[in-house]
């Protein structure tokens, strides 16, 4: 039997059996693969690690998008960073008070492959007429655009290749550039207890630029090893505070469907385990 064998870590990995490879291939800037798992259906990965699975994508591309957008409670500009494979654009477009969605990919191929070996992450979402796509370095774009958004979302790679300019410090004072006043940037930062020093690094390279800067979190299985924490900044230091109630209005309001997200989940998904609080503690 054909397997497949994450390699982001030296010492410890994840390996799925394969039953159908649908395309496999070096993109300009990364090795792309999308191969059939009989456990968690079709799965892509880059590079060697594990991006998204057909069935747990929901987890994460729900909460790297409602929590910000029920917090900030009137979000109509979105920029997400990365995301070719249309889940968190997906999600995102379930809002029906946004106005405008950008989405800077930086590999065209991820897109299209993702359009149609994984239909059900994009789900449509590209044809929504409030959707602009720009292929180019996401950290070339918040540098350069005039645009404003009251919410960022990097949906990056992990950072080593291409996805190692997002975890940067200059990234993140061009996100705060790029956001309008009471703005949120969330990122996705690694799973803690395996990339605790990501957790420490980003946090560090924040702080400087947020008045809150924090993290959250919530299991995805196959970003193997615990919980994935997601980087929290905003210069609005109520809205991490806002009650389960606020927070139950909102969605309520917003009529969206989800699998995993609700306002108790929201609330409960800024606890962190004590040892990471006494690693950013500083
Ligand atoms: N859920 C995944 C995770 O947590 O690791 C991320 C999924 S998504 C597929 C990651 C995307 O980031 C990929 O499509 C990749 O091409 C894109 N990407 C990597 N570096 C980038 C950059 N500098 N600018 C824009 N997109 C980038």
């Amino acid at each position: 039997m054909k397997t497949y064998t994450e390699t982001l870590y030296d010492a410890y990995g994840q390996e799925f059996s394969v039953d159908k490879v649908y395309f496999e291939n070096k993109t300009e800037h990364q090795h792309l693969i999308i191969f059939e798992n009989a456990m968690f259906g079709r799965v892509m990965a880059l590079d060697g690690i594990i991006q998204t699975t057909e069935a747990d994508e929901f987890i994460y591309h729900e909460m790297l998008t409602h929590v910000p957008l029920l917090a900030h409670g009137n979000v109509k500009d979105v920029l997400i960073i990365g995301g070719g494979d249309g889940g968190m654009l997906r999600e995102v477009c379930k809002h029906q008070s946004v106005e405008h969605i950008v989405q800077v990919e930086i590999d065209d191929q991820v897109v299209e492959m993702c359009k149609e070996y994984l239909p059900q992450h994009s789900a449509g979402a590209y044809d929504d007429p409030r959707v602009e796509v720009v292929i180019d370095d996401g950290a070339n774009f918040v540098r350069t655009t005039e645009r404003r958004f009251d919410v960022i979302i990097s949906d990056s790679t992990d950072p080593i290749g291409p996805g190692d300019v997002l975890f940067t410090s200059d990234f993140y004072a061009d996100c705060k550039k790029c956001l309008k006043l009471g703005g949120v940037l969330v990122t996705q930062n690694g799973v803690a207890y395996m990339q605790l020093d990501e957790v420490v690094t980003t946090g560090k390279r924040l702080a400087p630029y947020f008045r809150d800067s924090y993290f959250y979190s919530a299991a995805v299985p196959t970003y193997i090893g615990g919980i994935m924490t997601f980087a929290w900044a905003t210069d609005d230091e109520s809205l991490r505070q806002l009650s389960t109630e606020v927070i139950a209005e909102r969605f309520n309001k917003a009529a969206i469907t989800t699998r995993y997200y609700n306002p108790a989940i929201h609330s409960a998904s800024f606890a962190l385990p004590q040892y990471i609080l006494d690693a950013i503690k500083d």
